[in-house]
C-alpha cells in the first residue's frame, strides 16, 4: 500500500527530561534525578508518530539557527521526513521545553516557545500545495492560531481532512471549529472548549456533543489508559485502550493523532482507526521521551495482533451494570482488524463518508 501523504504543522521542542521520584512542588528541590535530552515539541512529535507508523510526512515549523534547530532537522531527515517547509528562524532561538517525569509515569512541562511562535501564515501559504496533496493536515496548538487557522483554510478549500489537536489547552473560535474535521482532545482540552467536566464516558458524551453542535464533524475525547470516546453523526463509542506498564505518558497523545493520521489516510474506518492509534500511543507510554517513544508500523502491527491485546485494557468508565453490550468488542485477532459494535454489524463508513 502506498504511504498516505500526511502534512503536519507545528512546533518543533527540544525537550530536556528529569526523571525522578516525584515532581518537585514549587520551591522545592529534589535530588537524585536522571538527565536525558529528546527530540519534542508537538508538531514535531506527531509527525515523527505518523512516519514511523507508515504515513508519508511533510512537516510545516520553524525551529532556531542553532543546535538544538540543527538536531532537529537531521532527526527529521533520519525519520524520512519531508523537510522543505521547515524554516531556519533568524531570530528565535530553537523551542525548548523541560520535562519533569516522576516514577508513577506523570509529567510536569515547561516550554519556551522560541521560533515556533514564529509560524506564520505565509510558511503556511508556501506549502499551499503540500496541503492540497495530502490524504490528512494535523495540527496542534503550539504556533500561532492564525497560523493554524489559515492552514485550516487551505485545507478545507482543498477538500483535505483537518484533523486539530486541541492542546495545550485554548478556546478556539468557532470558524475553525467549522473547518475541523476530526478535533481529538483529552480530557481537560475537552473541558476547557465546552465547560463540561470529563470524568466519566457519560460526559465525554456530553462533551463530544457540544463540540459537535459548534460544527466539528468528528469528536475523539482521548482518555488516557481507558481509550478514546469517538463521536460523529452516526457514532458514538469508547474504543478501550491497551493495558501496558506506563513509564513515561509524554507524547501519547501526540503518538495517537499521527498513526490516527496515518490510519485514516490508508482508508481505516474510523473505530479502526481509533483503535490503531490506541495501540501506537499504549507503545510510546511504555518509554522515555517524546519522539524516541513513538514506535514504528511493526510494532504497532505486532501488539494489535497479539493475543494478549484483548479482551481491551481497563473496564470502559462508568459502566453501569446492563449496559455492558453497548460497549464496543474487538474481534480476536488476525492482521486484518475488524471490530465489531452493536450497531447491527452495518459496514463503517469509508474515510470520506466521516471526514471531508
Ligand atoms: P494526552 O497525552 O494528550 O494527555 P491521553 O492521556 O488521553 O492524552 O492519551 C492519549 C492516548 O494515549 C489515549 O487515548 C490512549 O490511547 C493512550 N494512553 C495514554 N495513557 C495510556 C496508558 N497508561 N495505557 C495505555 N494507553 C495509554
Amino acid at each position: 500500500m502506498a504511504r498516505p501523504k500526511i502534512l503536519v504543522v507545528g512546533s518543533s521542542n527540544t525537550d530536556m527530561i528529569i526523571k525522578l521520584d516525584r515532581i518537585p512542588q514549587p520551591g522545592e528541590t529534589i535530588l537524585g534525578g536522571e538527565f536525558a535530552t529528546a527530540a519534542g515539541g508537538k508538531g514535531a512529535n506527531q509527525a515523527v508518530a505518523a512516519a514511523r507508523a507508515g504515513g508519508d510526512v511533510t512537516l510545516i515549523a520553524r525551529v532556531g539557527r542553532d543546535m538544538f534547530g540543527e538536531k532537529a532537522v537531521a532527526g527529521f531527515v533520519q525519520d524520512a521526513i519531508h523537510v522543505q517547509h521547515v524554516t531556519r528562524d533568524p531570530a528565535a532561538p530553537s523551542g525548548v521545553a523541560l520535562i519533569f517525569v516522576a516514577k508513577d509515569g506523570e509529567n510536569s512541562i515547561a516550554v519556551a516557545g522560541g521560533a515556533n511562535g514564529r509560524l506564520s501564515p505565509a510558511d503556511v501559504k508556501k506549502a499551499k500545495g503540500s496541503i492540497a496533496g495530502a490524504k490528512a493536515v494535523v495540527m496542534q496548538l503550539e504556533t500561532p492560531l492564525k497560523t493554524v487557522q489559515t492552514a485550516a483554510k487551505l485545507a478545507a478549500r482543498a477538500e483535505v481532512p483537518v484533523i486539530l489537536n486541541p492542546a495545550p489547552a485554548q478556546k478556539l473560535p468557532g470558524e475553525l471549529l467549522k473547518l475541523v474535521s476530526i478535533l481529538t482532545p483529552n480530557e481537560t482540552e475537552a473541558e476547557l472548549l465546552t465547560g463540561i467536566a470529563v470524568t466519566n464516558e457519560k460526559s465525554a458524551a456530553r462533551a463530544a456533543d457540544a463540540l459537535l453542535a459548534q460544527g466539528v464533524e468528528t469528536v475523539i475525547i482521548t482518555l488516557g489508559a481507558r481509550g478514546a470516546y469517538v463521536a460523529a453523526a452516526s457514532t458514538r463509542e469508547l474504543v478501550p485502550g491497551f493495558r501496558v506498564k506506563p513509564v513515561d505518558t509524554t507524547a501519547a497523545g501526540d503518538v495517537f493523532n499521527g498513526a490516527l493520521a496515518v490510519a485514516l489516510g490508508e482508508g481505516r474506518p474510523l473505530l479502526e482507526a481509533v483503535r490503531f492509534a490506541n495501540a501506537a500511543a499504549a507503545i510510546s507510554v511504555t518509554r522515555l521521551g517524546a519522539q524516541p517513544s513513538a514506535p514504528v508500523r511493526k510494532e504497532i502491527e505486532t501488539l494489535l495482533a497479539s493475543p494478549g491485546a484483548f479482551p481491551p485494557a481497563l473496564s470502559p468508565v462508568d459502566r453501569r451494570a446492563g449496559t455492558e453490550p453497548d460497549v464496543q468488542t474487538i474481534s480476536s485477532g488476525g492482521p486484518e482488524l475488524s471490530l465489531q459494535t452493536t450497531d447491527g454489524g452495518k459496514p463503517k463508513k469509508p474515510l470520506g463518508a466521516i471526514i471531508r
